[in-house]
């Protein structure tokens, strides 16, 4: 659904990518792995036209091309201060016509499977902790019935126990609706049994790419293995 063909992107003369080339297909959770300043949020913002890439193509299917969500490492970014979560999560189904009443319910079910407690719709932001704003941003975005869900780093501010909680709830929204999810992180450990690939991010070049087996099970380049050792 998605080809990244030769990428290159500095800024000013610091070359920040150089030659990323890698596809995301229809369905597949990637995981994309690097080090802080390796160059993950700049593909990121690159996929979703933030910034135009200085070398290279971004290839989308057609009907992708503009059904990408974005889960930012700060979940505060997916929400309006003022506004109850209970409007924040209703504006993208008001939008597309459903009655107040079918997006109630929408919201309620989904919220039920994330393990949180209706009583937050009357909340704002700053009335939730981190974790539950991270989930009700994943539902959020959700609800805007992307084909490619990008997370980046979207549970780096969170304890390791709800951060698996997190990535295991957003594996099962990727195979239930049927969409593509890039997961940026720089924590090896927490893909383990969900990313179907993963690409390993070293200042800006691709140096390993697999399946979340070969690489996580049989690292070939020292970057991936000083990586794993990193989190023993
Ligand atoms: P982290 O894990 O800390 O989020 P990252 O892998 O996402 O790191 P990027 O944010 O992509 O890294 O940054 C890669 C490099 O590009 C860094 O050296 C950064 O300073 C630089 N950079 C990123 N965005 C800009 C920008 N808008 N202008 C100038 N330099 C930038
Ligand atoms: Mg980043």
């Amino acid at each position: 659904m998605l080809e990244v063909r030769n990428l290159s992107k500095k800024f000013g003369n610091n070359v920040v990518l150089d030659d990323v080339s890698f596809c995301v297909g229809r369905e597949e959770f990637i995981c994309l792995l690097g080090e802080s300043g390796s160059g993950k949020s700049t593909i990121a913002e690159l996929l979703i036209g933030l910034h135009e890439p200085c070398q290279g193509e971004i290839r989308w299917a057609e009907d992708s091309i503009n059904c990408t969500q974005y889960v930012y490492q700060n979940p505060d970014r997916s929400f309006n201060p003022f506004w109850s979560m209970e409007q924040s999560l209703l504006e993208p189904l008001l939008l597309q016509k459903h009655s107040k009443k079918a997006a109630l319910k929408k919201i309620t079910s989904m919220m039920d499977h994330a393990g949180l407690p209706v009583e937050l719709l009357k909340n704002k932001p700053s009335q939730c902790s981190g974790g539950q704003k991270q989930r009700m941003a994943i539902i959020r975005a959700l609800l805007c019935n992307p084909r490619l869900l990008i997370a980046d780093e979207i549970t780096s501010a969170l304890d390791p126990q709800t951060e698996r909680t997190i990535i295991e709830l957003l594996k099962e929204f990727q195979s239930s609706y049927h969409m593509s999810v890039l997961y940026i992180t720089h924590r090896i450990q927490a893909i383990e049994g969900v990313a179907d690939r993963v690409l390993v991010l070293d200042k800006g070049s691709i140096v390993e790419s697999g399946t979340a087996d070969e690489v996580l099970k049989y690292p070939r380049h020292p970057y991936t293995k000083n990586l794993l050792e990193a989190c023993m």
